[in-house]
C-alpha cells in the first residue's frame, strides 16, 4: 500500500479525549506517552507559569484550581453575554473573561485565554502522542463533535485543529462515527441508534445503514446533560450535609470544592460497580480563628445516588425518545442501539435504556468507539475507493428573517448534507435599496424566537416600488456541517456572501428589538403557492374582460350605461395590474372578486344587446 501520511481520528470530548488511527484496515486507539487510551480534556498552567496538559493537569487540578481548564467544551463558540455562560461562571473555579467580540477567553496563569487555544493545547498533545507512536510528524485529522453543535462551534473547533498545527480535513458527529466504529467492524444493516452520554453533552442520533452507507436520519441532544450534572448532585447532597453539621458553605471556598468535584465523580465511577462507597475527605475546610480543620466523611450508596440524579436519567431517555420519534421510527424497528460515552456505564442509566428501547448492543467501549470512527473516516479520505459513505444531516432547521418578523425557512431540520438550496425573495418597501440578511437557526415561525447565526447586508439595489427588485438567496452546507450564505441581486449579479459564525447569546428580547430596528431592511419572501394560484386565477380573468371590451363598446358605447361600464372596468383592470405585483392574498382575491363582476355583467350585456342584433 502506498505511504500515504497517515490522518489521526480525534475525539476532542468534553471530559476526556481520544486519538486513533486505521492500521492495516483496522481502527486502534493510540494510547498517550503515559500509556492510557483517554486523555483527559483539561488544560492547566503551573505557577512557575508552566503548560500542562491531561493528566498531569487534571492531578494537579485540586491545588491550582483557578488556573486549571476543564470541560471547556461547554464554553467554546458561545458569547460572553450568553445566559449559558453566565451560569457557568458561577460554578467553574477558573475566571471567566469577555474577549473583544464578546467571544469568552479563559485566565491562565496571567494571560486571557481564547477557547480555541484551549482546544488546541489537547488537540496538540494528542498529536504529540500520534507522532510519538507512530514516529513521523502528523499533520492531518478527522475531528468530531457533538452532532447539536451548532455553525459558531464547528467553527471554533476547527480553529483549534489550525492552532495546533493540525489540518482538520473533516469535522464529523460524535453519534455518526460511532454508528461508523460499530458498523465498520460488524457489517450491518438497518437502522442504527445511537446513545451517546458523556460528560458534559447528550446526543441521540438515528442511523440508517446499508451496504457502507451511513445516513442519518435524525439526530438531537442536550449540550447540557451530562456526566457533570450527576456530579453536581452528589456534590449538593454533600455541601448539604456539611452545612447542616457544621455550619459551613463549602461552595465558597474554591480548592474544597475542587476537591469535592473529584470525589463526587469517583464515588458515582464506583458505585457502577458496587453497591456503597465512602467518601472522605480530611482537612477539607480550615475555619478562620484557629479553629481545628473539619473532615468530611459520608457513605454513598447506589440505591441514594439513584434517586439523587433519576430525574436527569429519565431525562435522557426522553430526550431519546423524541428523536426516534422525529425520525418516525420505534424502539422496536432497531437494530441496534449502541452506548456511547463514561456515562452509560451506569447502571441505572443502562437500565433505563434497556426499559424504553431495547438491550443495548454489546461489545462496545464507549469511550473509545467515538475516535474510531472518526479513524475510520479519516482512513476514508484518504482513499478515493473506500467503501465507507457518510451522509450526515442538519441539526436544526435554517432560514432568514422576513419581513413581519417571521422566518423563512430554506433548509429543513435533518437534512442530509452537503446540500445547497436557492429561492427568490423580493424588497419589502417601495424605495428599498439596501436589505438585510439575517440569518437564523432554529424551528420557531417566529424570528426572534430562532438563534441568530450571522448578518450581512446587500445594499446598491435599484430604486424601484415593493417586490420589483428580486434577490436570490443561496445556503450552502458543506459535508463538515458549515454554513455559508450568500444574497444575489437578480438584476445587476451583484453579491454579497458570509461564512456563518453563531453570534448566539442574544436573548428573545434583544432579538426582537434587533428585528424591529431593522424591519425596513428586510426581505419578503417570494410568493406562496396559494398566492401564485390567486395571480393566475386574476391575470385569466382579466385578459377576458380585456377581450370582451371592444364588443361591449361596440353595443353600449353610444349609451350613458354602456360608457358608466366601459370606465369602470377599465378602472377595474387598471388597479387589477397593479394587484398582481402583491403578495397580499387578500388584496388579490378582492380584485379577482371584482373582475369576476364585470365578467358577469359584459356577459349579461353580450347576451342581451347581441341577441338583440342577430
Ligand atoms: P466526554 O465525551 O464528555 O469526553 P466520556 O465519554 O469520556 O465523556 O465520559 C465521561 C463521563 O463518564 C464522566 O462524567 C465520567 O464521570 C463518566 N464515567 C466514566 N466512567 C464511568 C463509570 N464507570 N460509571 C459512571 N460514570 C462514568
Ligand atoms: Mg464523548
Amino acid at each position: 500500500m502506498a505511504d500515504h501520511e497517515p490522518v489521526i481520528g480525534i475525539d476532542l470530548g468534553t471530559t476526556n479525549s481520544v486519538v486513533a488511527l486505521v492500521q492495516g484496515g483496522q481502527p486502534q486507539v493510540i494510547k498517550n506517552r503515559a500509556g492510557q487510551l483517554l486523555t483527559p480534556s483539561v488544560v492547566a498552567v503551573t505557577s512557575g507559569g508552566k503548560r500542562l496538559v491531561g493528566h498531569l493537569a487534571k492531578r494537579q487540578a485540586i491545588t491550582n484550581p483557578e488556573n486549571t481548564v476543564y470541560a471547556s467544551k461547554r464554553l467554546i463558540g458561545r458569547k460572553f453575554s450568553s445566559a449559558q455562560i453566565q451560569k457557568a461562571r458561577e460554578v467553574l473555579p477558573y475566571h471567566l473573561l469577555c474577549g473583544e467580540h464578546d467571544d469568552v477567553r479563559v485566565q491562565l496563569g496571567d494571560r486571557p485565554v481564547s477557547l480555541p487555544e484551549v482546544s488546541a493545547a489537547v488537540l496538540q498533545e494528542l498529536r504529540k502522542d500520534a507522532e510519538a507512536y507512530l514516529g513521523r510528524t502528523v499533520t492531518k485529522a478527522v475531528v468530531t463533535v457533538p452532532a447539536y453543535f451548532n455553525d459558531g462551534q464547528r467553527q471554533a473547533t476547527k480553529d483549534a485543529g489550525r492552532i495546533a498545527g493540525l489540518d482538520v480535513l473533516r469535522i464529523i458527529n460524535e453519534p455518526t462515527a460511532a454508528a461508523l466504529a460499530y458498523g465498520f467492524a460488524r457489517n450491518v444493516n438497518g437502522k442504527i441508534a445511537v446513545f451517546d452520554l458523556g460528560g458534559g453533552t447528550l446526543d441521540v442520533s438515528v442511523l440508517d445503514v446499508s451496504k457502507g452507507v451511513f445516513e442519518v436520519v435524525s439526530t438531537g441532544g442536550d449540550t447540557y446533560l451530562g456526566g457533570e450534572d450527576f456530579d453536581n448532585r452528589i456534590i449538593e447532597w454533600l455541601v448539604m450535609a456539611f452545612a447542616k453539621e457544621h455550619g459551613v458553605d463549602l461552595r465558597k471556598d474554591r480548592m474544597a470544592l475542587q476537591r469535592l468535584k473529584d470525589a463526587a465523580e469517583r464515588a458515582k465511577m464506583e458505585l457502577s460497580t458496587v453497591q456503597e462507597t465512602a467518601i472522605n475527605l480530611p482537612f477539607l475546610y480550615t475555619p478562620s480563628g484557629g479553629t481545628s480543620a473539619l473532615h468530611l466523611q459520608a457513605s454513598l450508596t447506589r440505591a441514594k445516588l439513584e434517586e439523587l440524579t433519576r430525574d436527569l436519567a429519565e431525562r435522557s431517555v426522553q430526550i431519546a425518545e423524541q428523536v426516534l420519534a422525529e425520525a418516525k421510527v420505534r424502539a422496536a424497528d432497531l437494530k441496534e442501539i449502541v452506548l456511547v460515552g463514561g456515562m452509560t456505564r451506569m447502571p441505572l442509566v443502562h437500565a433505563l435504556v434497556t426499559r424504553h428501547f431495547k438491550e443495548p448492543s454489546r461489545g462496545v467501549h464507549p469511550e473509545e468507539v467515538v475516535a474510531l470512527g472518526a479513524a475510520i473516516q479519516a482512513d476514508a479520505l484518504l482513499r478515493p475507493d473506500s467503501q465507507v459513505l457518510l451522509l450526515d444531516v442538519t441539526p436544526q432547521s435554517l432560514g432568514v428573517a422576513i419581513a413581519g418578523g417571521y422566518t423563512r425557512r430554506l433548509i429543513g431540520k435533518n437534512t442530509t448534507v452537503p446540500t445547497s438550496v436557492t429561492e427568490t425573495f423580493h424588497t419589502s418597501r417601495d424605495g428599498q435599496t439596501t436589505v438585510k440578511i439575517m440569518v437564523l437557526q432554529g424551528e420557531s415561525d417566529l424570528a426572534h424566537q430562532n438563534e441568530l447565526l450571522g448578518e450581512f447586508i446587500l445594499s446598491g439595489l435599484r430604486l424601484a416600488t415593493r417586490g420589483e427588485v428580486e434577490i436570490d438567496v443561496t445556503f450552502d452546507i458543506n459535508a463538515e456541517g458549515i454554513v455559508s450564505v450568500s444574497a444575489r441581486d437578480r438584476e445587476t449579479g451583484l453579491q454579497q456572501s458570509i461564512i456563518v459564525t453563531a453570534s448566539g447569546g442574544l436573548t428573545d428580547t434583544e432579538l426582537k428589538n434587533i428585528l424591529d430596528d431593522q424591519a425596513d431592511l428586510l426581505l419578503e419572501a417570494s410568493a406562496s403557492a396559494e398566492v401564485l394560484n390567486k395571480r393566475t386565477a386574476l391575470e385569466s380573468v382579466a385578459k377576458e374582460v380585456e377581450a370582451m371590451m371592444p364588443q361591449v363598446r361596440q353595443l353600449t358605447g353610444n349609451s350613458e350605461f354602456g360608457r358608466d361600464a366601459l370606465r369602470k372596468a377599465e378602472a377595474v383592470l387598471t388597479s387589477s395590474k397593479v394587484a398582481l405585483k402583491s403578495s397580499d392574498l387578500i388584496l388579490l382575491a378582492d380584485w379577482v372578486d371584482q373582475l369576476e363582476k364585470t365578467r358577469t355583467l359584459f356577459v349579461g350585456v353580450l347576451e342581451r344587446l347581441g341577441a338583440r342584433q342577430q
